[in-house]
């Protein structure tokens, strides 16, 4: 039997051809990578979500008694609906250099480079391994890496270092900010409006605590604490979405928004999540009760992503650094699932082909020489890992 052998691009075309929007099962592409692996005597370990529809996959390639180096990529990609495509975004096209597709560069062209150099991999052999990593719903919140770092955590002999292979123009990313997603919900007590004052308006409740969650964002900008590595250099708090009341003479009994706390590594999210919680059951609350104690709020996370933050000095930017050929690292302020891995205890630098200003747009692209220069990162790591023991 011949086995599959592809170019990055090939490869990246099979990849895009699966629509792995993160509403929708990612299975078609987890089993075809399984199989492929599979011809080159490659086991994979598949690690399913709850629903069974989605998994992460996890596999080894050289011995699995030394640490290795994990590349990381996620298989969803965000949707397409609503966006003005020039062509099918499930359908690679190459023109002037330039590969259009939706996930070519967030982030199926990292992971494309890494599985077409599978064969290599295998010639090399190597002394060191390499592992795929590769995860689910990333892009409603990170879901599947942490259950992939857990599985990483656990395995006899834990990976030395991780690269999270997200667009960053193949440069050495060594910190990004946290995210932390929150849905409230307001239950009020519904009246004719005339009687207002007898019931409890929940729009009007939704609306002073997102306007105290605008004063808490104020603060952060306006007295810190600061990081001038990233853009804005503080932390930053916004409500997103908001929904509430059906006509202006029923006093509404129901409202919901959800807001998101992006922090910088020095600042402990905890703390403000605190005070919008004690601002919210302690200052509210109480007054909401007094009329109905039915009415309150509810306060849920929906999404949560660690701060990343790797010191320059570590092993693992050394390292990455030698293989992008980059000398300088930088800090960025979309978040991966970097913070998850590193926070498992695997040094972690984000390194990836593409551009993030590409990412999530209609017509996003990877430039050929940016999977070009991957596959330059990747032939240097073969090398070492072939050498280095
Ligand atoms: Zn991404």
């Amino acid at each position: 039997m011949s086995k599959t052998t592809l170019s990055s691009k090939e490869m990246l075309k099979r990849l895009v051809g699966f629509d792995t929007t993160s509403v929708r099962s990612n299975l078609d592409l987890i089993h075809w990578v399984q199989n492929y692996l599979k011809e080159y005597g490659i086991e994979s370990s598949l690690i399913h979500d709850a629903t069974k529809n989605k998994a992460n996959l996890h596999a080894i390639i050289g011995p699995q008694n030394v640490p290795g180096v994990v590349l990381s990529g996620h298989t969803d990609v965000v949707p397409v609906e609503g966006q003005a495509w020039d062509s099918d975004p499930f359908t690679l096209r190459d023109h002037d250099g330039l590969l259009y597709g939706r996930g070519t560069c967030d982030m199926k062209g990292f992971i494309a480079v890494a599985l077409a150099k599978v064969p290599e991999m295998i010639r090399q052999p190597l002394a060191t391994p390499i592992h795929f990593a590769l995860s689910y719903d990333e892009e409603i919140g990170c879901l599947g890496a942490h259950d992939i770092a857990r599985h990483l955590e656990k395995l006899p002999v834990k990976p030395k270092l991780c690269v999270v292979g997200e667009p960053t123009g193949m440069k050495a990313i060594t910190g990004h900010k946290g995210i932390c997603d929150f849905d409230c919900v307001v239950h009020g007590k519904e009246a004719h409006s005339s009687l207002a004052p007898y019931a409890v308006n929940a729009v009007e409740s939704a609306a002073e605590l997102v306007a105290y969650i605008k004063s808490v964002a104020r603060r952060m900008a306006n007295e810190g604490p600061y990081n001038k590595q990233f853009d804005p250099p503080f932390t930053t708090v916004h409500t997103g979405t908001m929904k509430g009341g059906t006509v202006v003479n029923i006093v509404p009994n129901r409202c919901e928004f959800s807001f998101e706390i992006r922090n910088i590594p020095e600042v402990n999210p905890e703390t403000l999540i605190e005070e919008i919680r004690q601002y919210a059951f302690k200052t509210l609350e109480p007054r909401m009760k007094d009329i109905d104690p039915k009415t309150g709020f509810e306060i849920k996370a929906s999404a949560r992503v660690p701060a990343f933050d790797i010191i320059n000095t570590d092993p693992a930017v050394t390292f990455v650094l030698s293989l992008s050929g980059a000398n300088s690292t930088e800090k960025v302020s979309f978040a991966t699932e970097a913070g998850i891995f590193h926070s498992a205890g695997i040094p972690t630098v984000v390194c990836g082909p593409g551009s993030i200003s590409q990412a999530h747009k209609p017509n996003e692209y990877v430039a050929i020489d940016q999977l070009t220069k991957c596959e330059n990162f990747m032939d240097r790591l073969m090398e070492k890992m072939r050498k280095a023991a």
